[in-house]
């Protein structure tokens, strides 16, 4: 047994490892009353990915490219390759992940398992939409080969099934072309959150990613900046050398508090306000901004933080935005780590997939036990009335009634559950 954590550090309690083997993939037996989880790489900030007491199939060695056809972008491999690696070896070659979440640092499983999106919901919708076709191994030992034609309602729960399908050993993807690993890119500030809204709507015309940098002690007002992007053929010859640090240790209490975030925000606007415009930039420092300090999920100290991801139909958005905004700005907390974007119509492709047309807003909350509580009480409040719902891979502490609320489909998922599989996301929220 070892201790181990997501990313948000929340808890860090005893679980037995075991890491599966390339090859002829088997499933340890585990004592009858210890189900497991599958484990990525430990990107979701919840409990997605943890089974204390229980059980982890970790996928680390399942990191290798099974084939990979060149004229077509077809890719398959095992799922515990990361983003970053397919990334790395196949943009060269100008092909590249359609969807990319903010960090390169998820394998292809967990991708799949969270139907992650990126900055290009409107133009690829999310991750599961191009994945072609995935081998599930159930705890019981047989084998599913599941894709949108074939056993379509076991690839329908298992794209953002967090796991709880079974244990994905292959997948095999289609990825899209790209002219270069370069990004013509535009900074706009904005002065409230009506604007995000106006920019959000024209970028869509024109332009394939965009994003949104909001700050979380402004209040209804919402100041921000609006990045967006383009894939281009211009850049350098060779790609910046940003050197990667690392955040060293964890410090005794959460280095955000009011103070800190009240300069940062301030620092990071007015910085930003004076390098608006358009430059090209690298894929990298343009999709994963955060990758190159390694470990700052521990600048939040020793009790760890929350995400809090939520998703409200556009009809309402703009009311439904300035509301959470204000009651964030009156509670005080929040961070840095603030983003805000628009989802299409495109729905996700799975069961428990999280985007639905509407606008998606993500923040980091340092945990202070009680008050942070009775802030998201808050915030699930206008979420749920305004007929939104909350993101499983960021979540750790959402009631069951609120995921009922927002997932339609979750009585149909459970069809197609492993009953060998649980995870403390699936006791808190599913009851097994
Ligand atoms: C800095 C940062 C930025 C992020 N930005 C985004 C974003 O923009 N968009 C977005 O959608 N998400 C985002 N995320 C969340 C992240 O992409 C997801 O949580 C992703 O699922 C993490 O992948 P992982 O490999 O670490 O999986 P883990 O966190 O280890 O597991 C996630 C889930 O996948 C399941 N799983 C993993 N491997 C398998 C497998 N082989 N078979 C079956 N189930 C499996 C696990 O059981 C678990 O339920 C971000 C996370 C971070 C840390």
């Amino acid at each position: 047994m070892r201790p181990v954590s997501s990313w948000g550090r929340l808890s860090s309690l005893p679980h037995d490892v075991f890491t599966l083997e390339p090859g002829g993939i088997t499933l340890p037996a585990t004592a009858s009353d210890k189900k497991a989880i599958p484990f990525g790489n430990g990107r979701s900030y919840g409990d997605a990915c943890l089974n204390a007491g229980g059980a982890l199939w970790a996928t680390s060695r399942l990191d290798h490219f099974l084939g990979f056809d060149a004229s077509t972008g077809v890719l398959t491999c095992e799922t515990g390759v990361l983003l970053r690696d397919i990334q790395s070896c196949l943009v060269g070659q100008g092909w590249m992940l359609p969807v990319t979440p903010g960090t390169q640092m998820a394998t292809v499983g967990g991708a799949i398992a969270n139907d992650v999106h990126g900055k290009n919901h409107h133009v690829f919708g999310t991750f599961g939409e191009h994945v072609l076709q995935i081998k599930l191994l159930r705890s019981d030992g047989t084998s599913i080969v599941c894709s949108p034609q074939r056993h379509s309602e076991y690839f329908a729960a298992t794209v953002g099934g967090i796991g709880l399908t079974g244990m994905m050993t292959e997948a095999t993807l289609q990825l899209r072309r790209v002219p270069s690993p370069w990004l013509e890119t535009e900074t706009v500030p904005y002065g409230d959150v009506q604007e995000f809204f106006d920019l959000s709507q024209e970028s869509e015309l024109s332009w394939e990613y965009s994003v949104s940098w909001i700050d979380c002690l402004a209040g209804k007002g919402g100041r921000g900046l609006f990045m967006r992007g383009n894939h281009t053929q211009r850049g350098a010859a060779a790609p910046p050398t940003a050197r990667v640090r690392s955040f060293p240790l964890v410090p005794p209490v959460s280095l955000v508090n009011r103070l800190s975030l009240n300069i940062f925000n301030n620092a990071y606007f007015y910085a930003n306000r004076l390098k608006r415009g358009r430059r090209v930039a690298h894929y990298q420092p343009f999709f994963y901004p955060l990758d190159n300090l390694q470990h700052w999920n521990r600048m939040y100290g020793p009790k760890g933080f929350y995400q809090y991801q939520s998703v409200v139909p556009l009809a309402q958005a703009v009311q439904v935005t300035k509301a959470m905004l204000d009651a964030i700005a009156i509670s005080g907390q929040g961070s840095f780590l603030a983003v805000l974007k628009n989802f299409s119509k495109r729905n996700g492709v799975g069961m428990l997939s999280f985007p639905q047309e509407g606008t998606t807003l993500a923040l980091d909350f340092p945990n202070k036990g009680a008050s942070t509580e009775k802030l998201f009480n808050r915030l699930d409040a206008i979420v749920l009335e305004a007929g939104g719902r909350l993101y499983l891979g960021k979540d750790a502490r959402m009631t069951r009634s609120m995921f009922e609320a927002g997932y339609p489909r979750a009585n149909e998922f459970l069809n197609y559950r492993d009953p060998g599989i649980s995870s403390d996301m699936a006791r808190r929220l599913m009851g097994f």
